[in-house]
């Protein structure tokens, strides 16, 4: 049977509230060829989904498959897709959600630093309504264990990756 997402599910609240804001005025997709929607050089990429997330593709749009991995459920697409059936993840980008000191945070993921033109600019580059959306979304999630325990895990995920090789076997 197929599994639909429950009414008051906080991560579609979350996409709700990133329905129609964007990072810039204008479509930043043509600053740079839409390169966060590109597969890396090895062929990889995907989104990893907020918990519960997978039951909006219940019906996968083309060009988009599922399939679960360690940290959860990844969403993998050709490079294309309708703004509704975007993953909470691309619709923050180049945002990421966390939980850092026990307080719901957003900061730039510096894993767009590789990819994304916005990132020299700063936070205060981007549009102050998308910001406060994305803060708003991380505030909302936070109020759900289950997100929460996927925002902290983010905030580990990224420490790792921002981990210089002299601070590895630190506790962060
Ligand atoms: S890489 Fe940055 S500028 Fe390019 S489409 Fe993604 S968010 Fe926009
Ligand atoms: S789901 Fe859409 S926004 Fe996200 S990477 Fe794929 S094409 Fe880009």
């Amino acid at each position: 049977m197929k599994k639909e997402v429950p009414a008051g599910c906080p991560v579609l609240a979350a996409r709700a509230l990133l329905d129609k804001v964007t990072p810039l005025n204008r479509d930043c997709g043509a600053l740079c060829g839409a390169a966060c929607c590109q597969a890396d050089e090895d062929g990889r990429g995907g989104m990893l989904l907020y918990p519960g997330e997978e039951n909006c593709y219940a019906d996968l749009p083309a060009g988009f498959s599922l399939r679960e991995v360690p940290e959860g459920m990844l969403l993998t697409c050709k490079g294309a897709c309708e703004r509704h059936t975007r993953p909470l993840a691309c619709r923050v980008f180049p945002l990421v959600m966390t939980v850092m000191d026990n307080r719901p945070g957003v900061m730039l993921d510096p894993r767009a630093w590789p990819l994304c033109p916005l990132m020299p600019s700063g936070i205060q580059g981007l549009r102050r309504d998308f910001v406060e959306k994305v803060h708003q979304a991380a505030e909302l999630l936070s109020a759900h264990p289950r997100q929460r325990a996927f925002l902290e895990r983010q905030q580990r995920l990224i420490s790792a990756y921002t981990q210089t090789p002299w601070q590895e076997g630190k506790k962060r």
